[in-house]
């Protein structure tokens, strides 16, 4: 027998604060899954909670900034529920070349005084260049889907405050080069990617898949005390080896764990044997 799965949000009013447009990939998903009303609140900014232009830099974790935005929209909403999305960039640890982005989508249910996380992680379209001539920009936006991802520039460094974004097309960016260049002391123009939801799609796309992770999660209830958001809270390893059967590090059991009560649930993965190659003991 699988984990329970129920909705209980079913025509519920769910508040999602952005301003970036997350609610055209959230709220189609939350109500084809769950039936629900999800409110979009753009009124306030956003922006003041941390900005990746980096004039205003995020008060604590990923998460906190995720859970404010959630609180922000149920306090203007007046909404017993809510939603919010925090994304950030790492580079890749192993590979180190590629930008990873990791989003986190959160829900906060008052009524039952939980909070449901979704998570998801991907590549991304996060470049940044120096440019001392518009060929050289024309070349950096031809080769990093511009204008689908859309640019911010600025004169000589990262750091400087005169910037332009909401470009996105070749006029608008060879105005706002000709502006950076003009006003640059070193005569160099700072071109990156405006990471913002709605002009990063590779970004939305991983928005997307947070919110599925999300939305499985709050169906999947506990079948001891009926709270949502039953879902995996640690993996167990000790796989035996295909070929020498000790305990290796992979995977054995995930274990399902109550957000509420002491209630856990203990699924054993479907192979029953690990592959040797990444066994420590015949193949340390
Ligand atoms: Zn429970
Ligand atoms: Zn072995």
């Amino acid at each position: 027998m699988g984990v329970k799965i129920s909705n209980f949000y079913q025509g519920e009013s769910i508040s999602l604060l952005t301003k970036h447009h997350k609610e055209k990939v959230i709220g189609p998903l939350f109500s084809k899954t769950l039936k629900a009303d999800l409110i979009t609140i753009d009124s306030y900014d956003t922006d003041q909670l941390g900005t990746f232009t980096r004039e205003i830099s995020r008060q604590g974790s990923q998460l906190d900034a995720a859970r404010r935005k959630a609180e922000i929209g149920m306090e203007i909403g007046r909404t017993k529920y809510g939603i919010g999305s925090e994304g950030s960039f790492v580079q890749d640890p192993y590979a180190g070349l590629i930008p990873i982005n990791y989003e986190i989508i959160i829900f906060i249910d008052s009524l039952r005084s939980i909070e449901v996380v979704g998570q998801a992680r991907g590549s991304s379209i996060n470049h940044h260049a120096s440019v001392k001539n518009w060929q050289e920009l024309a070349k950096f936006a031809r080769l990093n889907k511009f204008p689908k991802h859309q640019l911010v520039i600025r004169p000589d460094h990262q750091d400087h405050p005169a910037f332009e974004k909401d470009i996105n097309n070749l006029e608008q960016l060879k105005k706002a080069f000709n502006k950076a260049l003009k006003i640059s002391e070193k005569k160099k123009v700072f071109v990156e990617h405006d990471l913002r939801a709605f002009a990063n799609p590779t970004r939305m796309k991983n928005i997307k898949e947070a919110t599925k992770d999300l939305l499985l999660k709050l169906r999947s209830v506990c079948s001891k005390c009926q709270t949502p958001g039953f879902s995996i809270s640690r993996h167990e390893p000790g796989l035996p080896c295909a070929l020498c059967e000790m305990p290796s590090n992979q995977t054995k059991a995930k274990i399902y764990t109550c957000l509420k009560c002491d209630y856990e649930r203990k699924e054993y993965v479907k192979s029953n044997k690990a592959d040797p190659g990444k066994c420590n003991f015949c193949n340390p």
